[in-house]
């Protein structure tokens, strides 16, 4: 069992591609696009109608890939996966998709999410005789689906994710059909689009955008389509729950030209950076500006509301990977350091806002602070785009326990005087709402907001494990 204690991840990122002779080339192109979710490893399978062939490997998807092997991967149809760093799962055989051969037929399954009953599932598969060798959540997929008494194929597959509760989206693809689903409260985006005659999908919008492929529209929760030769087949394994879609895609995780349910992430971001602004009443200072890069955006917004000018203040050196790639707490604060670099001509001397999209132990905050003051400048507001983060995400977000959580410990000026600003503001979760601006008329715009209001979507089970507590 892996116990040590984690950062935060990045979650994973799913493409699929149906009706293209070069799904293998284009699917890479995909996972190009969603980089960002996940940079442990990746993987593509390819279907040529009689057999299942797959590409994978550990660390970026230009180390993993060449022209050579995508060439020998031919076929009509793919689904591929970047995956985020999970310390106790690392390993060429935990990158996705996950290929299993059986006499009934091959199938590979590349997924994105934390199921929250997946431990309970497995406990009653193992009763009634199967075998598993990791806790991972795709296993447990796998073999509902086999041990369905239900048929045909399709209707093992609905049955296997009917009973499946917390986080998914989720593809599977057989020698002849692409299988694509979204958990009942679709936590996790997914949308579907088409490159010619070809159908596309993708966990991002930004890899439509980088094939050139047009959007057609998002994956509805509780929703499964059969994509075959046929054509697309649009079904229902579950009734649909509460909308949830997880709100830091928008604050964090998504790409900025990325577009979920409708709605633009940069915009919202800037939105977001509004919201803030008009709520720091009377703050004064010379300057904003934002923690690249998932920070920009929103540091425009609120120079633009506030009338404070935006300036370049941090630059972030592109050729170090995510800071929280690294595992233990001393490498982390490096890792902080060698990332970005202030802007001494900017900051020196005034009074800075420096925005960000979240707090959640709070050192990052706390480095940069120290950086800015260390480069001259006179006083440091940290504002931060979204709420206090108290509790921990069961959804695939891998923010760690509680514990770790300095708002789940701290109130806000206890943070504040922790990460050593002269004043902090976090904007408010009606705030956030309002900014996202989502298309629903559901409670919150149909946005899970858990990890910051401690009202969880679904059920959480006595034994819902958080994903880096699993066992591989
Ligand atoms: P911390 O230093 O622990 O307070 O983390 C806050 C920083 O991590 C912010 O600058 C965010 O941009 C970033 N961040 C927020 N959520 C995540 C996540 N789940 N994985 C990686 N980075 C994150
Ligand atoms: Fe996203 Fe937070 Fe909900 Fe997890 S708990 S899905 S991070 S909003």
């Amino acid at each position: 069992m892996f116990t040590e204690i984690r950062g935060l991840n990045e979650e994973c990122g799913v493409f699929g591609i149906w009706g293209h002779t070069e799904c293998a080339q284009l699917s890479y192109y995909g996972l190009h696009a969603l980089q960002h979710r996940g940079q442990e490893g990746a993987g593509i399978v390819v279907t040529d109608g009689t057999s299942l062939r797959p590409v994978k490997g550990e660390g970026l998807v230009n180390d993993v890939f060449n022209e050579e092997k995508l060439r020998a991967a031919k076929g009509y149809a793919a689904i591929a996966h970047v995956r985020y760093p999970t310390a106790g799962g690392s390993g060429i055989e935990n990158v996705q998709p996950l290929l299993f051969r059986s006499s009934t037929g091959s199938l590979a399954i590349a997924h994105n999410g934390n199921l929250v009953n997946a431990n309970h599932l497995k406990q009653h598969l193992e009763r009634s005789g199967s075998l598993f060798n990791s806790s991972s959540d795709t296993e447990v997929v796998i073999h509902l689906i086999k041990k369905s008494s239900h048929s045909p194929f399709r209707a093992k597959v609905k049955n296997a994710l009917s009973l499946l509760k917390g986080a998914f989206s989720l593809m599977i693809l057989t020698k002849d059909m692409m299988v694509v689903a979204r958990d009942r409260n679709g936590l996790r985006p997914l949308a579907l689009g088409k490159l010619g005659d070809a159908y596309v999908v993708a966990s991002e919008t930004c890899a439509f955008d980088l094939i050139g492929a047009e959007y057609v529209r998002d994956v509805e929760p509780g929703e499964i389509l059969f994509i075959t030769n046929n054509g697309v087949e649009e079904d229902t394994f579950v009734e649909k729950g509460e909308r949830a879609m997880c709100a830091m895609e928008y604050v964090y995780f998504a790409r900025p030209d990325s577009n979920i349910d409708g709605v633009n992430v940069h915009m919202a971001r800037k939105r977001m950076g509004k919201e803030l602004a008009r709520e720091c009443i009377g703050l004064e200072a010379d300057v904003v500006t934002g923690v690249p890069d998932s920070s920009l955006s929103s540091a425009i917004g609120f120079a633009e509301e506030s009338g404070i000018p935006y300036e370049l203040g941090l630059i972030k050196n592109r050729y170090v990977g995510r800071t929280f790639i690294q595992p233990t707490q001393e490498l982390r604060e490096r890792g902080v350091k060698m990332k970005l670099s202030p802007v001494v001509q900017v900051v020196k001397g005034k009074r800075v806002v420096m925005v960000d999209d979240s707090i959640v132990r709070g050192t990052t905050s706390r480095r940069i602070v120290r950086m800015l003051k260390e480069a001259g400048a006179a006083e440091v507001h940290v504002v931060i785009s979204s709420p206090p983060m108290t509790n921990p995400c069961f959804y695939g977000i891998d923010t760690s326990t509680a514990e770790q959580l300095i708002a789940s410990s701290h109130d806000v000026e206890q943070i504040r005087e922790a990460i050593g600003a002269d004043t902090l503001t976090f904007l408010s979760a009606e705030g956030m709402v309002r900014a996202i601006a989502r298309p629903f008329d559901e409670p919150q715009g149909g946005l899970c907001m858990a990890c910051f209001t401690g009202k969880y979507p679904t059920e959480i089970f006595p034994d819902t494990v958080l994903p880096h507590e699993k066992e591989y």
